[in-house]
């Protein structure tokens, strides 16, 4: 995103920076009779089509209904615990249809599906279920395990319960049909991180920091060992690696609503670079430093300083890490990022398109810098293919969509570089820098791809109509945004209307009006 304009999609005022997170719970499901030294626990696959953390590997959970206040709970200690216990429970009955309450042992698996069925329709709350079949809550049979809250780059922030619980025994988990969930399965607590740590799999630091306390096996010092760690006391985490190799280090910026951040990533393992130091605020200038000094403290080196592109909430923090690393590392961009830069972000070294980073270590890693301009003249994605990891720059973001505004802006080149991402031989995650990474990369590009061309026909057919300048466009087309964004919609239609005219679809006339041309002849492409 730039800072002066900024989606169409993120166009309201925001209320405060950062939302305030919403009360969830999630539960880590423990499989009955399980090996106590290297437990199995019950994970499922979010649905690729959700808009957020689409693709990623969790555990069955949700956010709090207010129903979840009436439940009883046994053994409970306070009110709130009593709500969030029933939120797990609930939820954990909707996703996986395992009931944990008391008396449910009497019941067969077609009472369950039908009690779950009368829990969907809403013939009744979930309360309201329990206490209909006698059914109990109780406390002792969720063992809170954490807190943990949605760090800020996301709007959707949650404050979320993790409570352990075995899987009662004859009850068997599976995925009920829930359309957010694709799949689940019994993994063993080693053998899940195994698969992450081969980048097969991406996970929340929560779902990570779960499966190592568990590989460590069930000990009597299990919930101690859960809840050591700060982040699991609603603090939330700031290097956070969704794959092994890239952390994700949001920061704060004055980039434009729905974002507040801008993710800073921190690439490579024995030696690394550091793409997009954002912030211009000193204490957040300061917190990435201080990451990079923990992680030369680790043993590890920071190679280089790496630009996606020109805009303010990517580059803001550059002269401060330089100076922070006493001038002993290059900054690199592309060429046309570096001239735009000249006089205010010193570039000492060109990237261009096809080239390879190499970061030793164990593994090393490539990191292919593809040239993809459109939302900027100089924007660079970086591709590491044995992963299929895309760091997407504002090409693509997990949150809002993307302004291509000219000259900078040039929806030909940007859909040209959509299309040539799309292509990539292997994708599994795209790292945006605005968001929670996507972890269904192709549907994603697809959504880009179609939306545009969507609201490109949609223009055509008003300048076909009659609309003859951008404003009168804007008027008839975005009829979806609110009226204070119209300037920012104008700057769109007229990186639509220059592509239509370079696709001979439209023509502009010497005085800023457009006419449709004759459309027999040709074809729009890009
Ligand atoms: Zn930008």
């Amino acid at each position: 995103m730039n800072t002066r304009v900024n989606s169409t999609a993120g166009m309201q005022t925001p209320k405060s920076a950062g939302a305030t997170p919403k009360d969830a719970a999630a539960v880590i499901l423990v499989r009955a009779g399980t090996d106590k030294a290297d437990p199995e626990v019950f994970w499922v696959r979010r649905s690729e089509r959700l808009a957020f953390l689409g693709g990623f590997h969790a555990f069955p959970g949700g956010q709090r209904d207010p129903s979840d206040a009436d439940t009883r709970v046994e053994k409970c200690e306070t009110a709130e615990t009593g709500a969030m216990i029933s939120c797990a429970a609930r939820e954990l009955f909707e996703e996986l249809n395992v009931l944990s309450a008391r008396g449910a042992e009497m019941l067969t698996k077609g009472q369950r599906a039908s009690l779950l069925d009368d829990l969907e329709s809403g013939r009744m709350s979930f309360s309201e279920l329990l206490n209909h079949y006698g059914l109990v809550l109780n406390a002792e049979d969720f063992t809170f395990a954490g807190r943990w809250v949605t760090p800020p780059f996301s709007p959707r922030r949650f404050d979320t319960w993790f409570f352990l619980v075995n899987c009662p025994a004859k009850q068997e988990p599976h995925v009920t049909g829930d359309a957010e969930l694709e799949s689940g399965e019994w993994i063993t607590a080693r053998a899940a991180i195994a698969r992450w740590e081969r980048s097969e799999v991406i996970t929340v630091p929560p779902v990570l920091h779960a499966l190592r306390t568990l590989s460590a096996g069930v000990t009597d010092d299990l919930v101690e060992r859960f809840l050591s760690v700060p982040q699991a006391h609603q603090q939330p985490v700031r290097r956070i690696e969704f794959r092994p190799r890239f952390i994700c280090f949001p920061v704060r910026t004055p980039t434009k609503p729905p974002a507040t951040h801008t993710n800073c990533y921190i690439v490579g393992s024995r030696e690394f670079v550091v793409i997009d130091p954002a912030s211009p605020y000193p204490e957040e200038q300061d917190a990435l430093a201080s990451c990079v000094d923990d992680l030369q403290r680790e043993g590890r080196t920071i190679r280089e300083i790496i630009l996606t592109h020109l805009h303010p909430d990517h580059v803001s923090g550059v002269g401060a890490l330089v100076e922070h690393l006493r001038e002993k590392v290059p900054v690199a961009a592309h060429r046309l990022t570096k001239e735009a830069l000249e006089g205010s972000v010193r570039v000492d070294r060109l990237i261009e398109d096809e080239d390879v980073i190499e970061l030793e270590g164990n593994p090393r890693l490539s990191l292919r810098a593809l040239h993809t301009p459109g939302h900027a003249r100089g924007h660079l994605c970086f591709y590491e293919e044995a992963s299929g990891t895309l760091i997407t720059g504002d090409n693509i973001v997990g949150l809002g969509s993307v302004l291509i505004d000219p000259p900078e802006g040039n929806m030909r080149d940007y859909l040209r570089s959509l299309e040539r991402l799309q292509a990539l031989p292997k994708l599994t995650v795209l790292f945006g820098a605005h968001g929670a990474p996507v972890g269904g990369p192709h549907a994603k590009i697809e959504e880009y791809i179609a939306h545009r061309l969507e609201r490109e026909a949609k223009i055509l057919d008003a300048v076909r109509q009659g609309a003859r300048e951008p404003k009168e466009i804007v008027a008839r087309v975005y009829t979806d945004v609110h009226p204070q964004s119209h300037a920012m919609a104008e700057r769109a239609v007229l990186a639509h209307l220059d592509k239509l005219e370079t696709d001979n679809l439209v023509t502009r006339h010497g005085d800023g009006r457009y006419i449709a041309s004759d459309t027999r002849i040709h074809k729009s492409g890009y």
